[in-house]
């Protein structure tokens, strides 16, 4: 097991990240930027090192600084959270380099399923539903006309290094192919230095439905079942629930057992998510995770396992605590991630919280690292924490969600919080029946 751990991130996860090393009695070190000084996993972890000015390419994504943090330290192994480094495969490599454990699978899996393309030709490899399209990059508009007359219109132009919704263009009819193709290219090389793009079939009314996998490093995968990422504001999760609403336990287990062999046949190590779209009973493979998931406490709330311990236990090489027959799926769990914006039109709203509130009480668990007083610095995302409430089934979370937002108060500063007090009293949502468009269509009629 390893002796020290470097946190290579910040916020909420972080926090969550220190809580899991503590809980195994492993030595926490955090970087932070000058912003970060008063942070609480700054204020709780065993030892801290400044690594550079606000802006994160200076801090946060500063690989040098984060190696040399680490050598200082003497930590042995870098957990990098979600985002920031968490997929960047050259920062896995380098820490090898270095003889210090990635927390996460290895730089060439990262790799692989960075690049958009190769991972649904490698998905569909492994024997995972895809979504029909091109089968690589489309370079050519004829060539693109071709392949979207034979998938059939609306089809989606997405981009290979794409990320965060972006370089993404549909095309109704072929009139918009060409402007589509032509805006998604630019959007692409923008946004990532890298213009491929590939067409897939643009699915009218799926849901999100991501599987939570792991591969335990001796060559074995296990699934931890589904979680419905469906409502989305411009391709970002705001409310993620598990299980799904939409799925059976026959569906669960084949999806969730292609999801396991695959990662077996990979020889992957460590957490990951293989998202779907999901319509008309169909599963198809959109993209790979490789790193834990924003989400990933509402897989912990219905099978009971603190998913970071089972990573770090993973990268040390002790393998996971369980088998797939002791994953058993308990009741029902639902995050709403609270951000510092404005409910209505969602611009940013940093300031100081002058007063933070938490709901309590069974079932309830909020994932955080803003207090009274703080001063939410705006160099970085917006979230500023996640409530987490779990109950013995669907209804039973959604009573316990709606009084556990009741409580929550956040002073000082605009919050998401009204939206999801909304939702909560909406018949769709406790119906549960909604699709990925649900919440963009809720949001435009409400305006
Ligand atoms: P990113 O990595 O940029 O988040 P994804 O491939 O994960 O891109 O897609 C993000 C979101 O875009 C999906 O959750 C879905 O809402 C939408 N999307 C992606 N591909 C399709 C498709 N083929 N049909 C319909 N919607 C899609």
């Amino acid at each position: 097991m390893f002796q020290k751990i470097l946190i290579a991130n910040r916020g909420e996860i972080a926090l969550r990240v220190l809580r899991a090393c503590k809980e195994l009695g492993i030595q926490t070190v955090v970087v932070h930027s000058t912003a970060d000084a008063d942070a609480m996993h700054v204020r709780l972890a065993d030892e801290s090192v400044c690594i550079g000015p606000p802006p994160s390419r200076d801090s946060y994504l500063n690989i040098h600084q984060i190696v040399a943090a680490c050598e200082i330290t003497g930590a042995d192994a870098v957990h990098p959270g979600y985002g920031f480094l968490s997929e960047n495969a050259k920062f896995a490599d380098i820490l090898a380099a270095h003889n210090i454990t990635f927390i996460g699978p290895s730089g060439d899996h990262i790799r692989i399923m960075g690049d958009k393309i190769e991972a649904k030709r490698t998905a569909k490899r492994l024997g995972i539903p895809v979504v029909p399209g091109s089968d690589g990059a489309v370079t050519d508009e004829k060539e693109a006309r071709r392949i979207a007359a034979d998938i059939g219109y609306p089809v989606i132009i997405k981009a290979s290094a794409g990320g965060g919704g972006r370089g993404m263009k549909v095309a109704l009819t072929e009139a918009d192919l060409e402007i589509a193709l032509q805006t998604a290219r630019t959007e692409a090389g923008a946004a990532f230095g890298d213009d491929a793009v590939y067409i897939e079939k643009y699915l009218q009314k799926p849901r999100h439905i991501e599987v939570q996998v792991f591969g335990d490093g001796f060559g074995r995968g296990v699934h931890f079942g589904e979680r419905d990422c469906s409502l989305q504001r411009r391709h970002q999760k705001v409310w993620e629930e598990a299980p799904s609403p939409a799925l059976n336990a026959e569906e669960r287990a084949r999806i969730g057992g292609i999801c396991a062999n695959a990662i077996a046949d990979l020889g992957y190590s460590g957490a990951g998510t293989i998202e779907f779209l999901y319509e008309n009973g169909e599963f198809y493979f959109i993209e790979m995770n490789t790193r834990l998931q924003v989400e990933h406490p509402v897989t912990e709330a219905i099978t009971g396992i603190d998913l970071v311990h089972e990573q770090i236990r993973v990268a040390s090489g002790g393998g996971l605590s369980v088998k797939q027959e002791d994953i058993k799926f308990n009741g029902h769990a639902i995050e709403c991630r609270i951000n510092a914006e404005d409910p209505r039109n969602f611009t940013p709203s940093p300031g100081t919280i002058t007063h933070f509130h938490t709901p309590g009480g069974l079932g309830i668990r909020v994932d955080s690292g803003v207090y009274s007083g703080y001063k939410i610095p705006p160099y970085y995302d917006s979230l500023i924490g996640k409530l987490i409430v779990h109950g013995r089934n669907r209804v039973e979370c959604m009573m316990r969600l709606r009084r556990a937002l009741d409580e929550f108060v956040v002073d000082g500063i605009k919050t998401t919080l009204p939206l999801f007090r909304d939702l909560v009293g909406n018949a769709d949502i406790a119906n549960g029946d909604y699709d990925i468009h649900w919440l963009e269509k809720y949001l435009a009629k409400e305006d």
